[in-house]
């Protein structure tokens, strides 16, 4: 970039200084607002105090305030403060700032206040809508549903309840939880959605399941903190069919209304398998006579047009990822005026990949208190604070690792030279039975590997952000029937998702630089 430039060195020289004449030194926001601060606090100090204030009689026992330093900004700001133009001699500048010692701590306090103060704000810049925000809105009391547990979990003693969660390595935080459920029976749901958890195999609740059924079927806000196979999805799928249906029977749905329940994911492909398991529910009601519930998934890389057709009829349910979902949302296309219910799933994965914003804009469009839940496998701090601002009363439910399917899983690290990790990848491949899933750090490495397996034979499918959907929904059905055996994946494409019997998982870490 240096050699751009045309001019002679001396040339350069002389435009540099007389730059430098006229330069006034960058300062930062904060040293500015510093600055700001120190400068008020003196005019006021050069005010008489009032008598009854104690506060202005502390800071008249304040030293006097010293003068800039000069090669600080913080005293003084390019040249256009008060101090300015005093321009006293260095030494009585040294001798002011050793006498002015306290000075600094004080201005260093202000400066550690105005940071409280600015995270504190970030703190509001949480999930609150602007509406709520300026009027001031909160809520402070869950939502009512018609739901109840039955006589018997009601009338659990608190010590059972307890001693159920213990050997289930179930922890619950809050207020008031409701009694934790070991049979599926007990949750009142429709019998065709009952039958339909028999015939896939799902015959006991999940830890997650046997106390988060009951708190989201309350109508109780929840943190999950749940891993990808520990039974998730359900938790927040059953009970927001069920607040479809009871809105459905309540007030049939009419054309553009809806809808009244969203699910939020960090991926398309998370999005798809979770919109999936709500359609396997909602066939059996339809044919058993419940009002028709209609679905949408609202994502990225596929048509919008099929999308609004949904949105006009009336929809109920809607499964997104952020960015389409923000689109349709501020295109005005959809609006969230009857939503009471929402799912935020990998809330961590959501705030990784910097969905913050996103999420935030969206929650400008509720109109209304909702249910909100919040599945997350770990709790950063951001975390907590989004569950800070956006949820009413909630119940925390946390089955960690306990929890999970992962359990089984034996986590083996190889240390393989560079040139030699993509032949011993090949010799893994070999020993191990299919489905195989192979993570890749980045969208380079899955085309690198993809074309190295299908080029020595490997029956490979890939995925990553930069294939268009179809490609990307074809790729993983292959894979989930067993028609391909490698899925070599980005983990923002893949985390989540659910591939039965899958025995090994590769983690390809530094292939390409
Ligand atoms: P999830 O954690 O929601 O991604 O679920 C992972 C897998 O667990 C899915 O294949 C579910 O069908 C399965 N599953 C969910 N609940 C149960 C259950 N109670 N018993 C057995 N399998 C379950």
């Amino acid at each position: 970039m240096a050699a751009a430039t045309a001019s002679s060195p001396a040339t350069a020289a002389a435009a540099n200084s007389d730059d430098e004449d006229n330069y006034e030194e960058y300062i930062p926001v904060a040293k500015r607002r510093a600055m700001e601060a120190d400068r008020l606090r003196r005019l006021r100090l050069s005010k008489p105090a009032p008598p009854s204030s104690s506060a202005a009689e502390a800071a008249s026992d304040l030293p006097p305030p010293p003068p800039p330093p000069p090669n600080q900004p913080s005293a003084g700001g390019g040249g256009g403060g008060l101090e300015a133009s005093a321009k006293p001699s260095l030494l009585v500048k040294a001798t002011q700032l050793k006498r002015a010692a306290p000075e600094v701590t004080h201005t260093e306090q202000l400066i550690m206040q105005e940071k409280e103060m600015i995270e504190h704000l970030s703190d509001r810049k949480t999930l609150m809508s602007v509406r709520e925000l300026a009027k001031g809105i909160t809520y402070s009391d869950p939502l009512k549903t018609g739901w109840k547990p039955p006589l018997r979990l009601r009338r659990m003693p608190r010590a059972k309840a307890d001693e159920l969660r213990r050997k289930w390595h179930i922890l619950v935080d809050g207020d008031d939880v409701p009694p934790p459920a070991r049979d599926f029976r007990d949750l009142r749901l429709p019998e065709p959605m009952l039958r339909k958890l028999r015939e896939k195999g799902i015959v006991q609740p999940t830890p997650i399941q046997v106390q988060g059924l009951p708190v989201v079927l309350s109508g109780r806000d929840m943190i999950g903190i749940a891993f990808t196979g520990s039974g998730k999805t359900l938790v927040f799928v059953l009970p927001l069919i069920m607040v479809a249906l009871q809105e459905e029977m309540m007030m049939p749905i009419v054309p553009g209304e809806g809808p009244f329940g969203m699910i939020i994911c960090p991926s398309r492909e998370l999005a798809k398998q979770t919109y999936d398991v709500i359609e396997q529910f909602l066939v059996p009601l339809k044919e058993a006579g419940y009002p028709e519930i209609r679905p949408l998934l609202c994502i990225g890389g596929v048509d919008m047009r099929a999308q609004l057709d949904v949105v006009k009829k009336g929809v109920h349910i809607v499964v997104a990822t952020p960015g389409r979902l923000k689109d349709l949302l501020a295109k005005k296309k959809m609006n969230l005026d009857n939503c009471r219910y929402l799912t935020l799933d990998e809330a961590d994965r959501l705030v990784d990949l910097g969905f913050e914003d996103d999420i935030r804009e969206v929650f400008d469009h509720f109109k209304a208190q909702r249910q909100t839940l919040l599945f997350s496998a770990t709790m950063p701090k951001k975390i907590q604070n989004f569950a800070k601002s956006a949820l009413v009363k909630p119940v925390i439910v946390n089955v960690g690792r306990a929890g999970a399917a992962n359990l089984d899983v034996i986590q083996e690290v190889e240390y393989v030279k560079e040139d030699a990790r993509i032949i011993y990848l090949l010799e893994c491949l070999q020993k191990t039975p299919p489905p195989v899933l192979v993570f890749c750090e980045n969208k380079a490495d899955v085309d690198y590997i993809h074309e190295y397996l299908l080029l020595k034979g490997v029956e490979a499918v890939a995925i990553h952000g930069g294939k268009d959907q179809e490609e990307r929904e074809n790729a993983i059905e292959f894979f989930k029937n067993g028609k391909k055996d490698v899925l070599v994946a980005t983990d923002v494409a893949s985390k989540g998702l659910d591939i039965p019997d899958i025995q090994h998982v590769i983690t390809m870490i530094c292939l390409l630089k």
